[in-house]
C-alpha cells in the first residue's frame, strides 16, 4: 500500500494569501526554516495501479498534476482514481470535488449527515452528477465498516471502518440543519485496513476519546489532527475570536492537548496533519517544532510518501 500527502495543511495553505501571522509573514521574507505547504489532501493506493483520496481539497487539481501516478496512464481514457472519502463537509475537505466534475465516474463515501450538507445546502455539487453513468455515492455509517473493491479480481479490496470524532458543522451550515443532523456523523475519521496494514486518517480530533478503544491505536500508521499548537492561536494571532476547540480541533500544547493526552504505548508511526499557518511547529528551528518530535511525532509535508 502506498500513501502519498498531497496536501499537510489546515485551511488556507501555508502561507495564506491574507495572512500577516509570525510564520507566514517570515516566511515570505525567507526568513524561517520551513516549507510551504498546500491544503490537506491525502492519498493512497492499495496496488500502485488504482487510487483513493481521503478529502477533496481546494488545492486538488494541481495536487493531481503534481503526482504522476494520478494521471490517466497511457491507453486509459480516464484517470485512476476511483473514489473519494470525504470526512466532513468543511470547505477545505469538499471544495476539490469541483475539480472533479469533468464526466468522470467514481465513488464518493460519506456519512449521511456529510451528504446532506452538501447536497441541500449546496446546490452547486449537483455538477456530479453530469457524468454518465455518474457519481455514485455511498453512505457511511458513523461506526460503521465497508468493504471497498477496487478491481474484478475478488481478492482486490480493503476495508474501512468509520469513526465519530467531532460534533463541530462547517459554518455554512443552518442553525435548523444543526438542529436535525445526528451530531456525531458530521465529522469522521477513517481505519483503513489492507492486506494486514492499517492507516488511520483523522484530520479534526476534538478530543482522543473518540478512537481510544477501538484497532485505531494499534494501526501501522496514523494521519493526526496537528491544526492548532495552542487553544488561543487563532485570538492572539488576530486571525479570529474561536478558539481552537470551538473549531473541533484538540489543541497540540496544554495539560489537556493532544501531546498530553495520546497514549503512550502506540506502536505505530504518528504524523501530524492539516496543521495551520500560525502553528509554530511549522518553524523547524521553534521550541515547539523540537516537543512534537521528541513526543514522536512527525509533522506532515507536501510530496510525504509513506509504504506499508
Ligand atoms: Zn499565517
Amino acid at each position: 500500500m502506498v500513501i502519498k500527502i498531497l496536501g499537510s495543511a489546515a485551511g488556507g495553505g501555508f502561507p495564506q494569501w491574507n495572512c500577516n501571522c509570525r510564520n507566514c509573514s517570515r516566511f515570505r521574507q525567507g526568513r524561517v526554516r520551513s516549507s510551504a505547504r498546500t491544503q490537506t489532501q491525502i492519498a493512497f493506493s492499495p496496488d500502485n495501479q488504482t487510487w483513493f483520496l481521503v478529502g477533496a481539497s481546494p488545492d486538488l487539481r494541481s495536487q493531481i498534476l503534481c503526482s504522476r501516478a494520478l494521471s490517466p496512464r497511457a491507453g486509459d481514457t480516464s484517470s485512476p482514481i476511483a473514489g473519494i472519502f470525504l470526512p466532513s463537509a468543511e470547505v477545505d475537505a469538499v471544495m476539490g470535488l469541483l475539480h472533479l466534475r469533468e464526466f468522470q465516474r467514481f465513488v464518493v463515501y460519506a456519512t449521511a449527515a456529510v451528504q446532506d450538507m452538501l447536497k441541500a445546502e449546496n446546490r452547486i455539487f449537483q455538477v456530479l452528477s453530469r457524468g454518465n453513468p455518474p457519481v455514485e455515492w455511498r453512505t457511511l455509517s458513523s461506526k460503521g465498516r465497508v468493504g471497498c473493491y477496487f478491481s474484478d479480481d475478488p481478492g482486490a479490496s480493503f476495508v474501512c471502518d468509520t469513526i465519530p470524532l467531532s460534533n463541530s458543522f462547517p459554518d455554512y451550515v443552518g442553525f435548523k440543519f444543526r438542529g436535525v443532523e445526528g451530531t456525531n456523523e458530521a465529522s469522521v475519521g477513517f481505519l483503513f485496513g489492507i492486506a494486514g496494514k492499517s492507516f488511520l486518517v483523522a484530520p479534526s480530533l476534538s478530543n482522543v476519546d473518540g478512537f481510544r478503544h477501538t484497532a485505531a491505536l494499534s494501526a501501522d500508521l496514523m494521519l493526526i489532527d496537528g491544526t492548532f499548537w495552542s487553544d488561543d492561536e487563532l485570538r492572539r494571532t488576530g486571525r479570529s475570536n474561536k478558539t481552537a476547540r470551538e473549531m473541533g480541533h484538540l489543541p497540540l500544547s496544554g495539560p489537556g492537548g493532544l501531546l498530553a493526552r495520546f497514549p503512550r504505548d502506540v506502536p505505530g508511526r504518528r504524523i501530524l496533519i492539516h496543521i495551520n499557518n500560525t502553528n509554530p511547529i511549522l518553524d523547524e528551528d521553534s521550541e515547539e517544532h523540537r516537543v512534537v518530535r521528541d513526543a514522536g511525532f512527525e509533522i506532515a509535508y507536501d510530496g510525504l510518501e509513506i509504504r506499508l
